[in-house]
């Protein structure tokens, strides 16, 4: 069973990765396992089942049948040696990033990134004694000067959110590899169905799993993908930070996601070609000062880009209006697309970044994170492509009156 699934395509395992043990009904999808604890037929194999020499489900706060199943779907995909799914993108960020850090180390990052993210690692690892670099990652001389005996490792954003920078792994995985230091990313951007993260030099990926895989925003999660690479970092994630911070996911949500990941991929082709169709438009409207979509040959990292993730481009489409008060104004002219946050919905979206999720911010810091005032960020939905660009225009030409 197991080689045979080895061999098929992504979108195939997604549907057909096998149950870890037959299911007593014959259900064809995984079932909720909705309950908190699991019986033991004796003592010896309940003893094996708590101290780790057998992966049988006891309490679900750190083992459930239906979260492991969208694990083994995610593994099998990826072919990672260890997935772990948690109840939030950041939810498995902190863990990640609590399992690597200790006090007196440092962390080699960079500003661009996604808000929440940028404040666990400058705010709250910060308490702990875990020191931030936030440098230049396209500058990979500086990656090489930053890292020291105290770093635990490099951690990016790709593509970052929502700066749309695509910073070229494979040049950090080999400095990082050199100094036998992990690199993480956060690639909730690009869905791990599009590419071969070990293969671009990945040790570890983490992913809002809230966004693509939900399956149109039915749901909060968060995954660690982990190569293996690190066996004693595998087991501090699995068996401390599971255990000891919480987090882990719901089977609810495991449920939803495990729908969601059998559309992914169908829904990620639809949403990126319209992305790519909306881009191309927006380009030709004089109003609109910038596009930034790295599916577009304009994109300053378009080539790193397609050779790294391929020829579709993500749903997230960022444009520059002329000042942030036609930003405002375009926001509140949207009859059909949604003011909301989130990516990957099935229903597109629009979200003036600055004052909202970066609201919070300092200007200062907001400057520093290249967080524009007159910049909109968009997620393309499921809808008629001419429906999104229809309301867009009129949005636009509503701005500008
Ligand atoms: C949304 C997002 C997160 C946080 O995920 P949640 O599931 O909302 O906790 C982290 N990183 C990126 C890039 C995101 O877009």
């Amino acid at each position: 069973m197991f080689l045979q699934i080895i061999k098929m395509k992504k979108i195939t395992k997604a549907i057909h990765t096998p149950f870890q043990r037959r299911d007593v009904y014959d259900a064809l999808q995984m079932p909720v396992y909705n309950c908190l604890a699991f019986e033991f037929d004796n003592a010896s194999i309940m003893a094996d089942a708590f101290c780790g020499r057998i992966d049988a489900p006891d309490y679900s706060r750190v083992l459930n049948p239906t979260v492991t199943h969208l694990e083994d779907i995610v593994r099998n995909i990826t072919r990672a040696k260890e997935v772990s799914a948690f109840t939030s993108g950041m939810a498995a960020i902190s863990a990640m990033l609590f399992s690597v850090a200790a006090a007196g180390k440092n962390i080699i990052t960079s500003r661009h990134m996604f808000g929440n993210t940028f404040l666990l690692i400058s705010n709250t690892l910060k308490r702990f004694g875990v020191e931030a670099r936030f440098i230049d990652l396209a500058d990979s001389e500086a990656v090489r000067r930053s890292i020291d005996n105290n770093t635990c490792c490099v951690f990016l954003e790709s593509v970052t959110n929502p700066q749309t920078e695509v910073i070229d792994i494979r040049e950090i995985s080999k400095i990082a590899k050199e100094k036998d230091i992990p690199v993480i990313a956060d690639t909730t951007m690009i869905p791990f169905t599009e590419f071969d993260g070990e293969s671009i030099g990945l040790d570890f990926q983490v992913v809002s799993s809230t966004k693509y895989i939900s399956g149109g925003a039915t749901s909060l999660g968060g995954l660690i993908i982990d190569y293996g690479h690190y066996p004693e970092l595998s087991r501090l994630i699995k068996k401390d930070a599971v255990f000891n911070l919480g987090g882990y996911m719901t089977p609810q949500v495991a449920y939803m996601q495990t729908l969601g990941m059998e559309t992914l991929a169908v829904r990620y082709e639809r949403q990126a070609a319209s992305a790519l169709e909306v881009a191309k438009v927006l380009e030709t409207i004089p109003d609109v000062k910038r596009v930034y979509y790295p599916g577009l040959e304009s994109h300053p990292d378009h080539e790193i880009f397609t050779d790294i993730y391929g020829d579709k481009g993500s749903a997230m489409i960022v444009m520059e209006l002329e000042n942030e008060e036609k930003c405002l104004k375009f926001i509140n002219s949207l009859k059909m697309i949604h003011r909301a946050t989130n990516l990957f919905d099935n229903r597109s979206l629009a979200i003036h970044p600055a004052s909202t999720i970066f609201g919070p911010l300092t200007p200062q810091q907001r400057e520093e994170m290249d967080i524009k005032p007159n910049v909109i960020r968009l997620s393309i939905g499921l809808e008629d492509v001419d429906d999104i660009i229809v309301d867009l225009k009129q949005a636009i030409a509503s701005a500008n009156e």
